[in-house]
């Protein structure tokens, strides 16, 4: 989508501290993180929202968390403990109209979330 920020993320319009790249998806570091570990994974086909997914999505939907899962490990922080958080919609917090998994670790994270 032409007007959407992650879309231009993944077009190379904006630029990101890119982590992970295939052809489904892209990782990058959250420009305001919350926890000394904060990456977003996204797909790069444009999903608005888990609010309005359907089956068609199950695989991406699912990839973008083993996705996370190994960017957690493979920084060390598996054993530690990480979290993966999905917003969805204006109540949960959700800003960008994009599709995006948060994975935060690197400090013990409190439950439950505000
Ligand atoms: P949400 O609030 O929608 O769940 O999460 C959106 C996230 O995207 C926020 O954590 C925010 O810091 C991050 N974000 C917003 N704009 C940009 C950007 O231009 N670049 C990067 N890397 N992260 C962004
Ligand atoms: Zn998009």
């Amino acid at each position: 989508m032409s007007d959407c920020l992650f879309c231009k993320i993944c077009e190379g319009k904006i630029p990101a501290a890119i982590t992970y790249r295939d052809d489904e998806v892209l990782a990058f570091k959250d420009v305001n993180p919350k926890a000394p570990f904060h990456q977003l994974v996204i797909p790069i086909r444009h999903v608005a929202s888990l609010a309005t997914a359907d089956e068609k999505d199950a695989a991406l939907l699912g990839k973008l968390m083993l996705v996370g899962a190994r960017l957690a490990r493979e920084s060390g922080l598996a054993d530690g403990g990480f979290r993966v958080v999905m917003n969805a919609g204006a109540d949960a917090g959700q800003s960008v109209l994009h599709v995006h998994l948060h994975v935060l670790a690197g400090r013990p994270l409190a439950w439950p979330p505000g």
